[in-house]
């Protein structure tokens, strides 16, 4: 494989797909090497048959406002790689959202999945519907709207969607309720459902909860304690509030959230009622952080910049791809900023990447660091099909194993000689291998 000449095909076959070819660049790069080690890859065109779809679903939405006008969204699913298990990812909506953002998440679902150690395959989907200044009925009749199309192609051991951005416990309650009537059963094609009819516990917290169980495997190598330790968080949503909940749980400080609209700089550390606040302002659909200083006047609140200027020890992006650039890299290692978590998907741009693995910092890239969401999601079905319901506390400890299982799987592919770990390699490997072998054990399909 010359990851030049399969970019070079895709650039020609997807032009201006840019979040996609980011996402397939940074994984080509990171595997050449060792996919050049077995011929077989070649041989079976791995590679060509990994980059692409399995299936692209595009269709209209067309659904009622309240004031009585016809709205029309487009839908969509990407059914990206079911080799390991059935299609598994979350549902955005968002108004920025096209095929290429959908395919670059699907993509990275894939190789996410496979580090989970359970068995799903990738998938991703959802809408340029803006949930933003809706009502909780146009919200609903938007999500019947959306499944009146997508139930067709879902199933439980098919395709299950669950959240991602602009998609929470009620849009999946509403998106499932509608599924639940077309297909006629009840087994549990979503995840991130309310406790009351299938949901599992910890699933909220999980992505965040995750994102620190990995951190603490990384730290563990360096004898270093998270307790103490200064962090600076993007976004405001379930994720920065599941990785809040569990600094505050550790003894850490989180001195920043943020939104569309700036961010917020706490020098006293968001715990306590603070935490809670950042559900209200996320309830209050108007996507923005700028009420929490009338809530709490410690703090201050920057328009329209991004928390990376801010010196931590710790800097954790929450939000949304790309929102980490080359300028914040730098300004991060300058402020000598000791660890990255990338919580969000792509989160840091490919120069940001490079900046932090060139200083040696340790960093951890989203498909590793977040796969908690997706690992609990994987929990979430398998107690749906045995029709019971863990404790907190067990799906926490299955979750602590798996991260634990995600970083050694990093460690097998990304150390280097001087002992500096690439995790962006140790990821991209590891989940290639998996996906790879299960391709080449099923044959040309
Ligand atoms: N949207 C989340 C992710 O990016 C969760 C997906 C899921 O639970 O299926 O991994």
């Amino acid at each position: 494989m010359k990851t030049e000449s399969v970019l070079a095909m895709l650039e020609a076959k997807h032009p201006g797909e840019k979040e996609y070819l980011q996402a397939v660049k940074e994984v080509l790069v990171t595997i050449e090497d060792e996919y050049n080690k077995h011929p077989e890859f070649e041989k079976h065109r791995i590679i060509e048959r990994m980059v692409e779809p399995d299936k692209v679903v595009i269709f209209r939405v067309p659904w009622v406002d309240d004031k009585g006008n016809v709205q029309v969204n487009l839908g969509y699913r990407i059914q990206f790689n079911n080799a390991i298990g059935p299609y598994k990812g979350g549902m955005r909506f968002h108004s920025s959202v096209s095929l290429s953002t959908f395919k670059f998440l699907g993509f990275e679902q894939t190789f996410k999945n496979a580090l989970t150690t359970l068995p799903m395959g990738g998938a991703k989907g959802g809408s340029d519907f803006s949930p933003k200044g809706k009502s909780q009925t146009e919200i609903m009749r938007f999500c019947h709207a959306f499944m009146l199309e997508l139930w067709r192609h879902l199933g439980p051991d098919k395709d299950v969607p669950a959240g991602d951005l602009g998609v929470g416990a009620r849009e999946v309650g509403y998106m499932y309720g509608m599924y639940k009537k077309l297909a006629q059963e009840h087994t549990g094609t979503f995840t991130g459902k309310g406790l009351e009819f299938g949901g599992s516990l910890i699933r909220p917290e999980a992505t965040g909860f995750g994102a620190f169980y990995f951190l603490n495997e990384m730290f563990k190598r360096e004898g270093i304690e998270i307790k103490g330790k200064t962090i600076a968080i993007s976004g405001f949503g379930n994720v920065a509030w599941g990785a809040v909940t569990k600094a505050a749980q550790l003894g850490a400080k989180v001195v920043t959230i943020s939104g569309p609209d700036g961010y917020i700089y706490d020098p006293d550390g968001i715990s306590g009622d603070k935490i809670d606040f950042m559900l209200e302002l996320r309830n209050s659909g108007q996507d923005i952080v700028a009420p929490y200083v009338e809530e709490f006047p410690g703090a201050t609140f920057h328009p329209g910049k991004k928390p990376w200027i801010q010196k931590v020890d710790i800097a954790m992006p929450c939000a949304i791809q790309n929102e980490l650039n080359e300028k914040d890299a730098e300004q991060l290692v300058a402020n000598g900023v000791m660890c990255v978590v990338e919580v969000s998907n792509m989160g840091c741009t490919t120069a940001a990447t490079d900046i932090f693995l060139e200083h040696k910092i340790l960093y951890a890239p989203g498909k590793a660091a977040n796969a908690g969401g997706v690992a609990t999601s994987g929990l979430e079905m398998s107690q749906n099909a045995m029709h019971i319901q863990w404790t907190a506390e067990e799906v926490d400890r299955q979750l602590g194993i798996i991260m634990k299982n995600i970083h050694d799987q990093c460690l097998q592919y990304g150390k280097e000689k001087d002992g500096y770990v690439n995790y962006v390699k140790g990821a991209n490997i590891a989940g290639f291998m998996k996906v790879a072998r299960a391709m080449i054990a099923q044959g040309t399909i």
